[in-house]
């Protein structure tokens, strides 16, 4: 990333919730037809990512499966179920939050991205940061978090809450690592470890509200937190003011590493 592209992360413009659906639709429409990587050629369909565009939380999984590419939608298999299922668990629902992948089609036989595919991939999550510009991003297996925190080994960093580089687009972020719950349905110590990773999400998004009320950024982007039309105070936690507080004060112990 140069200083330039680094300056344009920083400079993100100030979104209204109409504007910032106009340009989350306007990534998608360019990714349901991009060519920039080889792996367009296999794909049934793009998978841009869904979820409200108002959300303080965006997560972050590898690519597009089957199920996904049929559907072009982002975690609608059983790996999907599974995420939804550790959603439920802290009383959040999929359509509170944004979810999205690191590239946005399917490699074929659901192989590893090739560095170049991620690279090529890579200005789509950038600018969808820079619109949602979350509070919380919440990487899903080892890919995602090699994305957000380089260098990280996952046995290890799984259930913690570390700063996101700026250069990700995500600029006043942090990021909370998850197993991919594909891995979880593999293996049952990963589940239950998934699990209790997942409580974690809610004083994971309160202490990442606290950090970025102390900046700038922060402070500007608190006024235009919105909460769901359609949701009571739990419904409306990913999307409530960073001021409101925690609905339980037992949700307040930072788990920050
Ligand atoms: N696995 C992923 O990483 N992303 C999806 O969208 C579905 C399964
Ligand atoms: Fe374009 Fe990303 Fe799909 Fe490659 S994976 S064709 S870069 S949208």
């Amino acid at each position: 990333m140069t200083s330039s592209e680094r300056r344009e992360a920083l400079e993100a413009p100030a979104f209204t919730p109409a504007s910032r659906a106009a340009a989350l639709e306007a990534i998608a429409a360019e990714v349901r037809v991009c060519t920039r990587c080889r792996l367009h050629a296999g794909r049934t369909r793009a998978v841009p990512g869904e979820g409200h565009p108002d959300t303080e939380v965006v997560f972050v999984g590898e690519g597009p499966g089957l199920n996904e590419d049929h559907q072009g939608r982002p975690f609608v298999g059983r790996a999907g179920d599974l995420l939804v299922r550790f959603l439920a668990t802290i009383g959040w629902r999929r359509e509170e939050v944004f979810i999205t992948n690191i590239v946005k089609c399917r490699p074929p036989d659901n192989r590893d991205p090739e560095p170049d595919e991620v690279a090529a991939c890579l200005p789509y999550l950038q600018r969808q940061l820079q619109v949602l510009d979350p509070a919380l991003v919440v990487t899903l297996g080892r890919h995602s978090m090699g994305r957000f925190i380089p260098g990280a080994r996952i046995g290890q960093a799984h259930g913690t809450l570390h700063p996101v580089d700026p250069a990700t687009g995500a600029g006043s972020a942090m990021v909370y690592a998850m197993y991919h719950p594909a891995a979880a349905l593999r293996a049952p110590d990963v589940e239950r470890q998934s699990y209790d990773d997942a409580a974690g999400i809610p004083a994971a998004l309160l202490e990442a509200r606290r950090r970025r009320g102390t900046t700038a950024a922060g402070a500007a982007a608190a006024t235009v937190a919105p909460v769901l039309a359609d949701g009571g105070p739990q419904d409306a936690f990913p999307t409530t003011p960073p001021d409101a507080g925690p609905a339980d004060p037992a949700l307040d112990a930072p788990t920050f590493f």
